[in-house]
């Protein structure tokens, strides 16, 4: 687990073949390290070198149910025998059930979804209708965030990520974050820097795209207000809100999106991560009756082969009924709060802790050097930087003690499945403490 001692010699067959010949993610091949999971079962998974791991992230976010979820296994199997993929123009149960089960869960008139198979295909296909939509093409979004990986969603991306994609498509216009922790604007204010922007933009804007709560940029919550006002800066300028709700959807919030959290309804929305629990690559980008009306009699011109798949498309449903039927969204508030006060003790004895923050089972740790001063302890990492940060060291001494916990720039993100106990909380907890106590 990220354990910079370890050599070539400590990778078994699997773990060799694996490197040799499969291109490892945002990375530097020769850094790879990959660990052969040879099982899994609840909040927990297993490698091939006997280590088990409290899986305190849910992966990348995204193993919303956990790792034994029989109902969406057994439906993607089912629908596999039954017939695997058909093409457009025809339809099965599992996906017309899936649009009607999402235009339920969503806010407002939010009623008809595309499907895809990834969070970056779902931001893709939002820029697209948006830009039909609006007829204009620039896309507003903000720094701390990410939307993808393709090209225009790693343009409209605010994080450094996307400094590898530029110049990136044209009209990817990044503003200032509600961060109210780390940055010196306050979050109302930079609301309004985004109202003069759309202006000074000469209203051409098609939309502006945020995260309801940021995800991997240091899980930001805005104030209560934030969320309505924007949406109201966007519609006077002629601009959509697209709510990103790929990380933050799905019950992770204690909400079904986090855009409930400030009773906003997007014009349109994002998701993929919990929509299936990470058991299938299924992505959506749900929008209202007004925007779906546009496109009665003007060519949607989009699609992909696996567009609505059968297969993810029964995971999806098997998924959502599974969040309903184990009331894991009401779970994830009631749980999560009792997570929100444990964080709160380390951060009030180590020092290295500037700040813990989030909602629900959604929550951030961040890493200073000196509190008083706010400075970050890791370095952002970009195509010139590599090595390992100390929050990487501190993420890595969690799974030392059998924890597994993701971190992303200068933040460690705590996003478990939403089934984990008040026991696996503490016992991941106690974990953090002395991880944490490497970096004081
Ligand atoms: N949008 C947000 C908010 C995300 O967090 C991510 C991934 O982490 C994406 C989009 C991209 O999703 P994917 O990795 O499934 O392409």
């Amino acid at each position: 687990m990220g354990d910079d001692t370890e050599s070539e010699t400590d990778l078994n067959e699997i773990e060799r073949l694996d490197k040799a010949h499969v291109f490892g993610t945002w990375s530097f091949q020769n850094e790879v390290r990959p660990r052969q999971v040879v099982g899994a079962e609840g909040n927990r998974f297993e490698t091939a070198d006997g280590e088990e791991y409290l899986d305190f992230s849910g992966q990348l976010m995204c193993s919303n149910l956990g790792h034994s979820a029989d109902r969406v296994a057994d439906a993607m199997a089912e629908q596999a025998r039954e017939g695997a993929y058909f093409a457009p123009g025809y339809t099965t149960e599992n996906r017309a059930r899936l649009g009607e089960k999402l235009a339920e869960v969503t806010p407002g008139s939010l009623s008809k979804t595309f499907f895809s198979t990834s969070g970056t295909e779902a931001v893709e296909a939002a820029i697209k209708i948006a830009r039909m939509y609006t007829g204009n093409h620039k896309i507003v979004s903000r720094y701390r965030s990410y939307h993808g990986a393709t090209y225009g969603s790693i343009s409209v991306t605010g994080d450094p990520r996307r400094l590898m994609a530029e110049p990136g498509i044209p009209g990817a216009i990044k503003a200032p974050d509600p961060y109210a922790y780390g940055s010196t604007m306050d979050p109302m204010e930079s609301l309004e820097y985004i109202d003069e922007m759309l202006m000074l933009e000469g209203d051409t804007v098609a939309a502006v795209l945020v995260e309801p709560v940021v995800g991997s940029n240091g899980i930001l919550v805005p104030p209560p207000e934030y969320l309505p006002r924007l949406k109201e800066i966007a519609h006077d300028h002629g601009a959509l809100l697209i709510c990103d709700e790929v990380m933050s959807g799905f019950g992770r919030t204690g909400e079904w999106f986090a855009s409930d959290l400030f009773d906003v309804t997007p014009d349109i929305m994002t998701m993929a991560k919990g929509l299936s629990g990470a058991y299938a690559p299924l992505g959506g980008t749900i929008v209202t009756d007004e925007v779906a009306a546009h496109f009665e009699d003007e060519m949607f011109c989009h699609g992909h082969t696996y567009a609505g798949h059968p297969v993810a498309c029964a995971a999806g449903l098997a998924a959502i009924e599974t969040y309903e039927s184990e009331g894991l969204i009401d779970r994830a508030d009631e749980v999560g709060r009792y997570l929100g006060d444990r964080l709160e003790e380390l951060q009030e004895t180590h020092p290295s802790v500037g700040e813990t923050r989030g909602v629900g089972l959604f929550r951030g740790i961040e890493l200073t050097k000196r509190a008083d001063e706010r400075v970050p302890f890791g370095e952002r990492k970009d195509k010139i930087s590599t090595g390992t940060t100390v929050v990487d060291e501190v993420a890595a001494r969690a799974g030392d003690r059998g924890v597994y916990v993701a971190n992303m720039i200068n933040t460690l993100i705590i996003a478990p499945p939403l089934s984990i106990t008040r026991e696996e909380i503490d016992e991941a907890v106690d974990a953090l403490d002395h991880a944490l106590d490497h970096a004081d």
